[in-house]
């Protein structure tokens, strides 16, 4: 039978796995398998040519037992409603691992935003937030960032939403730019978080990362500042990365600030002097310490798992491996660092701005590198504690901590 990949079904299993393992009872699961609320939008935009279009959105409320729901927005081509849904799962157990008071949201717009103009962007992002106003808010659900929609994005949201509600309202939405009270520190705080992630995990397999080879997938947000952390923090290697038109590899590793240029002189990072071609496939197969997936769901699959030679994965992208790609690397004790705590550092200093804008107070960098430190540091230990606890793999045992935080509030409220 060829493998699942609705990604649904995909989170609904690996809850399942973790249910099973701390013995959850039965109306819980039910609970935790379904989102609390679905809206999907319709939201017409002209187009530069005069031409009205329509574009099918969604948002997701998943859970919010811990607090008001929370998650980033997607603009992609191929988004479905069981990709959001998915998504606004993990973001659940994703705030809970780092015991943020929030539940998980998600968002999508079917679209594809590299052929659009800013000028549609700009008219798509504010017809969203029309679409959705009802629906979200400071305390009630708090949009952000996520594959392909930026900051800007961000600002025409807040913007649009204040002149709805017809007041101030900066924790409608994080991942703004700091002109829109953004956070000091967001711009990378998802791959930030993920080297506090790799560091300890590093560390409990006596893993000296100066001397580690990396490859990353994916040259969005994080997948870019991953090449710039893991070389700035640890001076590791990293031989590999690739965008969607392809990859490059060199022995000699990649200088962050040189392809940066490359890439925004030539639109990709392919054809990189000095290093060779190779594709997205190749990548994810080469002969590294650590494979860092920050691209989208399901790169990792059975047909390929077994191919893989990394020692660690850190999974900056939501969802990039499937069930049966988990228990091939269980078996090969090849340890991922799961998604929902690998990258949880964006949404934990979405949290820490979303804290500044109520309070109208606003940190220091330090201050927010320092949370954050301390928050995936924390998250971390928590998740490979309770691995050796149920000899289980990190996926899973992040499940059991995140599931049980999520259903212990549930209890309190007299839910379940
Ligand atoms: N979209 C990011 C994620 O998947 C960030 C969410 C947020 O900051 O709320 O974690």
């Amino acid at each position: 039978m060829p493998e699942d990949l609705d990604p649904f079904d995909i989170a609904v299993k690996q809850l399942k796995k973790a249910a099973d393992v701390m013995k959850l009872d039965k109306q819980t699961f039910e609970m935790l398998s379904h989102p609390m609320a679905i809206l999907q939008v319709s939201i017409p935009v002209r187009m530069d040519n005069g031409e009205t279009k329509v574009f099918t959105g969604f948002r997701v409320h998943y859970n919010n037992a811990r607090g008001p729901v929370k998650g980033g927005i997607r603009f992609h081509p191929d988004e479905t409603l069981s990709t959001v849904k998915a998504l606004a799962a993990w973001m659940t157990w994703k705030t809970a691992i780092t015991n943020l008071p929030l539940g998980g949201a998600k968002g999508g717009v079917i679209c594809d935003p590299k052929s659009m103009s800013q000028g549609e962007l700009e008219r798509l992002s504010r017809g969203y937030v029309r679409a959705v106003a009802d629906f979200i808010g400071p305390e009630i659900d708090i949009p952000a960032p996520d594959v392909y929609t930026t900051p800007q994005i961000m600002a025409w949201m807040m913007d649009e939403y204040e002149t709805i509600v017809r007041h101030s309202a900066p924790g409608v939405i994080t991942g703004k730019p700091l002109e829109s009270w953004g956070s000091l520190g967001r711009g990378d705080a998802t791959a930030k978080g993920g080297m506090y992630v790799l560091r300890e995990a590093a560390k409990t397999m006596n893993m000296d990362l100066s001397k580690a080879k990396i490859a990353i997938q994916g040259f969005g947000n994080a997948g870019q500042f991953a090449l710039k952390l893991v070389t700035e923090m640890f001076h590791s290697k990293v031989v590999a990365v690739s965008d969607t038109k392809g990859g490059i590899y060199s022995e000699n590793g990649l200088d962050y600030q040189k392809l940066m240029d490359h890439k925004k002189k030539t639109g990709t990072v392919q054809n990189f002097p000095g290093t060779k071609n190779i594709s997205n496939e190749e990548l994810l197969e080469l002969d590294v310490d650590v494979l860092i997936p920050a691209a989208i769901e399901n790169q990792l699959r059975s047909d390929n798992a077994n191919k893989i030679k990394a020692k660690i994965i850190l999974e900056l992208a939501n969802g990039p491996t499937t069930p049966d790609a988990d228990e091939i690397f269980f078996k090969k004790k090849i340890l991922v660092l799961p998604d929902f705590l690998a990258n949880s550092g964006g949404v934990t200093v979405s949290y820490f701005e979303w804290v500044q804008n109520q309070a109208g107070y606003y940190w220091t960098e330090k201050e927010v590198y320092e949370r954050l430190d301390q928050k995936m540091t924390e998250a971390t230990h928590a998740v490979l504690d309770a691995a050796k606890k149920y000899n289980v793999d990190p996926r899973t045992a992040a499940y059991t901590v995140s599931v049980k935080r999520v259903a212990d509030a549930m209890k309190a409220r007299g839910w379940v």
